[in-house]
């Protein structure tokens, strides 16, 4: 009995993800004699190692002392950083600059230490810690620190969808030919059009990652945010926040979306259906939301109402979105470009087209991804610069809900139920109350906000309002999420 307990406590550590990073310290002195010279400090990679990690520190700086570092996987060169520094991890599907991502194989690899100038009199002592990673902390995010662009709670302007050569983005060459569009192109193309993050979802796969986490640093005001559109034969869906490849492969290695979904969750990630209401047929396969059995809907975190252009008519994912609510779902209204094409040639969606507008504590993934979850998100059609649309309902008792929460209402209460926007003229508001739409007056406040307000009586019953912008032509321009009414969660 007592032999069978660090067995059960190292799998209950595993179960719950407990189970700590193994880190390595390698130590030692340089001298004189290591002066344009080179070191191998071997250390041991075990099986289903997902990151390997490297970090140097000496204090040989004041001296003159330079150390180069590199590394050796089981197999051989994995990557050379010379002087350029002092922390660089490999992982399956990222790298430090100047390393290579992919498989890594178990086995003796080395740290490989150069030293271009050490003086002859001088004893460096330099540490060197190795950090091991399993598959497990990779898929959960657990071997990344977190990123956070910025530290303020705000309104944070992204476009949620978009392709580049990883899958299926196209734009014009030097010499005017239709290739391959390289990512960091669509990344300008989101610079330009103001927006504070990007999720770059490609189809079924996620060979973009490392090229993601090496334009990060540059992209210090533009938050990154790894996505993959699960492109299947019965629905797309985004997934924002993934760390690995995700099952696709619908009807064959997947039975249904149930485990996929729970795999995102899991993971900390968050799964949006894409384009509900677009067609499926030879036009555009596998593009409408068909699934073939019961889907989890509970698990859904987000609905892309808005599709690049499609905005109103049958193609627009509201219709799909509303029924849900009307169902008791309570899923996030998003949009998203699906820019395939960063300069718009030829027809094509922009970036940042539509744009979706959410409301964090900070311009982090995971500020962003918890914020999408909460709902306090608008999608601006147009993505025009400095537009705002909120919605609050407060109770005559002085509680309060903002977009995206809930209230509990007794019936016979009454509550205001009030939007604030900002937007250019001609704009004006529509409430929408469980699907029924009504014009609001809108008046503009000391503070030059336009607001309006609807008093409503609650019924005890469940309801959701919200409020979308319209266009003199009818037209949507900015659609918002719901404050819920008596919602159990
Ligand atoms: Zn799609
Ligand atoms: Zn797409």
């Amino acid at each position: 009995m007592r032999a069978l307990l660090p067995a059960l406590l190292a799998a209950l550590a595993a179960s719950t993800g407990a189970e700590a990073a193994q880190t390595l310290q390698l130590q030692g002195t340089l001298t004189g004699a290591d002066h344009q010279r080179y070191r191998e400090l071997p250390f041991e990679v075990p099986a289903g190692t997902a990151r390997v990690e490297v970090a140097l520190q000496h204090a040989g700086d004041g001296e003159r002392t330079v150390i180069d570092l590199g590394l050796l996987d089981a197999h051989g060169f994995r990557g050379w950083s010379g002087g350029a520094r002092r922390s660089i991890s490999v992982s399956r599907y990222d790298a430090s600059g100047g390393y290579l991502p992919g498989a890594l194989p178990a086995g003796r690899w080395k740290v490989l230490l150069g030293i271009p100038n050490i003086r002859a009199t001088v004893r460096t002592p330099y540490r060197v810690e190795v950090t091991l990673w399993d598959e497990a902390d990779v898929q959960a995010g657990r071997d990344r620190a977190p990123l956070v662009l910025r530290d303020t709670a705000g309104w944070y302007r992204g476009d949620l969808h978009m392709h580049s050569t990883h899958s299926d983005g196209s734009c014009s060459s030097q010499q005017g030919a239709k290739v391959p569009c390289p990512l960091f192109l669509s990344l300008q193309a989101a610079v330009r059009q103001g927006l504070d993050f990007v999720a770059v979802t490609e189809h079924n796969t996620v060979s973009h990652l490392e090229e993601l986490a090496r334009h990060q640093p540059w992209f210090d005001r533009l938050l990154l945010i790894p996505g993959m559109e699960v492109t299947t034969f019965q629905g797309h869906a985004n997934v924002f926040g993934v760390n690995g490849p995700l099952p696709f492969r619908l009807g064959d290695t997947l039975p249904d979306w149930n485990p996929l979904l729970r795999q995102v969750n899991d993971s900390g990630a968050l799964l949006s259906i894409n384009h509900p209401a677009l067609p499926s047929g030879e036009d555009c396969m596998g593009c409408g939301w068909t699934p073939a059995t019961p889907v989890d809907m509970g698990a859904v975190a987000a609905v892309e109402v808005v599709n690049a252009g499609q905005a109103d008519g049958p193609r627009a994912g509201v219709g799909f979105w509303e029924r849900q609510l009307q169902q008791g779902r309570r899923l996030t209204a998003i949009g998203g470009s699906d820019s395939h094409n960063p300069d718009a040639d030829g027809g094509t969606t922009p970036v940042g087209l539509p744009a979706t507008l959410v409301h964090a504590q900070a311009l982090s993934r995971e500020a962003i991804l918890a914020a999408i979850r909460q709902g306090r998100v608008v999608v601006d059609v147009a993505n025009v610069a400095g537009s705002r649309l909120d919605l609050s309902l407060q109770a005559d008792d002085g509680r309060r809900a903002a977009m995206g929460q809930a209230l509990a209402l007794q019936a016979g209460q009454w509550a205001t139920l009030e939007a604030e926007l900002d937007y250019p003229d001609p704009a004006r508001l529509e409430f929408i109350v469980d699907g029924r739409r009504q014009p609001a007056a809108m008046a503009r406040d000391a503070d030059g906000s336009r607001r309006a307000r609807l008093r409503w009586q609650a019924d005890g019953e469940r309801h959701w309002l919200r409020v979308d912008v319209r266009g003199d032509d009818g037209r949507l321009l900015m659609l918002g999420n719901p404050v819920y009414v008596n919602w159990p969660h």
